[in-house]
């Protein structure tokens, strides 16, 4: 954050303005937020930027926060328009999200969706090179595993089977989705979803673009690839609303930071259902 941005941040949560703001904008909205690796505990000995935002405590620490503030929805909840709530999203397949970040959705009753990109699974340590040689940490070490490896096929299967995690698709090989061409666009959809559908057992129809890169051709083909909805950053505008549905991407636990970034004022809530039925009803306000 930049200063200037940290003081505005911490005006306003002293203020109260985003405690007011979040009572008056939030109401019956709905946060997707977006998270991603979730470290066990922070690296004295790694720089702070090759290091995921989240570390065990500051997950419990911001869980522990939401759930003093919002409603944690399941998918189907989020998508029929209940609330106000969170929906809590985890990205890239990461084997924290199995060993650090499940835990503690248990402990706090959290559903979320895991967002896997099946390379991650696939070569657990062909990710993020740049950032391992910022950490300098070898693949294979236990830092190196606890920062950036992929779950195994093994931890997405007991993830999946666990009643509060939804698997989602995050592609196969996260790529710029605007730059490929149709048939490695369909390829990165299609083949991602049997993947996955083959390795838990379980219907995979929830999508997030990798960086949030997509337009109207890729929100086409992602419904056309079977998916019933997808999970964007900042919407684009084009045209298909189950398809571009905002996430609030999160990065840090403390309580300044969470209250502005979720008062309604950085961000407006989803306030609308996704159902046919509910977006019938929301067009016709
Ligand atoms: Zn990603």
């Amino acid at each position: 954050m930049t200063s200037l941005r940290r003081v505005t941040t911490a005006l306003l949560a002293k203020s109260g303005l985003a405690r007011l703001a979040r009572a008056v904008l939030v109401r019956r909205g709905r946060f997707v937020l977006t998270l991603h690796g979730v470290a066990r505990r922070r690296y004295a000995e790694i720089p702070v930027e090759a290091q995921p935002s989240f570390c065990r405590d500051e997950l419990s620490q911001l869980l522990t926060w939401l759930g003093g503030r919002f409603r944690f929805l399941r998918p189907e909840e989020f998508f029929a328009g209940e609330g106000p709530g969170v929906l809590l999203t985890f990205d890239d397949g990461f084997a924290s999200h199995a060993e650090v970040a499940l835990p503690l959705l248990r402990e706090h009753g959290a559903p979320a969706v895991f967002f896997v990109t099946t390379r991650h699974v696939e070569d657990p340590r062909d990710w993020l090179p740049a950032t391992r040689r910022t950490a300098a940490a070898e693949p294979g070490t236990e830092i190196a595993h606890d920062l950036y490896d992929g779950m195994s096929r093994a931890q997405l299967r007991e993830a999946a089977a666990d009643p509060l995690v939804t698997v989602g698709s995050h592609t196969l090989h996260h790529p710029f989705l605007t730059r490929l061409d149709d048939a490695e666009l369909v390829r990165e959809l299609s083949s991602s979803k049997g993947y996955l559908e083959e390795a838990t057992g379980a219907t995979v129809d929830l999508f997030a673009y990798p960086t949030g890169d997509y337009d109207r051709r890729v929100a086409e083909a992602v419904r056309a690839a079977g998916y019933r909805a997808a999970f964007a950053e900042d919407p684009r505008g084009v045209g298909l609303p189950s398809y571009e549905i905002p996430r609030v991407g999160l990065y840090s636990a403390e309580s300044p930071y969470l209250s502005v970034k979720l008062s309604g004022l950085h961000r407006r809530p989803v306030c609308h259902g996704f159902s046919r039925k509910a977006r019938r009803a929301s067009s016709e306000m």
